[in-house]
């Protein structure tokens, strides 16, 4: 893959390039991404953890607090503290790549936003990309080739 898929901090200790394209990219508008970015939303590239390849520094998980109690790891960068990626639920195979941490973010746009019931009114949502209140089923919407990988994941 070309060097569009690469990535890092932004003091430049932490970098990464994505091995592949991501199986899905989600735009997510829950109140919780909103408070830990700061932000309106977070965008994020799901691929599989072996697809993530390491250039420099290691990230450090950060244990966020989650109302289902299901674990959710934020991995930043220890020297500057920019996030770059997060471990859903303990699956340790699949990572939720930052869109914005890529050296190229408009590489990879969203392929569906999730959650938008609790969208900021001010944004509108562009035509031809799926929306949905709360989460959603990916087998319906994931193209085929995207969900045997995440079959190869899941077992
Ligand atoms: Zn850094
Ligand atoms: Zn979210």
């Amino acid at each position: 893959m070309s060097a569009e898929l690469e990535g890092g901090c932004a003091c430049g200790a932490v970098r990464y390039r994505l091995a592949t394209p991501p199986m899905f990219v989600h735009c997510c508008h829950c109140l919780d991404c909103q408070r830990q970015t700061g932000s309106a939303f977070v965008i994020n590239a799901l691929i599989e953890t072996a697809r993530v390849e390491i250039l420099g520094a290691e990230p450090v998980r950060h244990e966020m607090p989650t109302e289902s109690g299901r674990p959710h790891g934020i991995y930043r960068c220890r020297a500057c503290g920019t996030a770059v990626w997060s471990e859903y639920g303990g699956l340790t195979t699949a990572r939720f790549v930052r869109v914005g941490t890529l050296d190229d973010p408009p590489a990879l746009a969203p392929d569906v936003h999730i959650y938008v019931r609790s969208k900021q009114p001010w944004i509108s949502l562009p035509e031809g990309v799926p929306a949905f209140p709360a989460y959603y089923d990916a087998v319906k919407l994931w193209p085929a080739a995207s969900l045997a990988r995440r079959k190869a994941l899941l077992g």
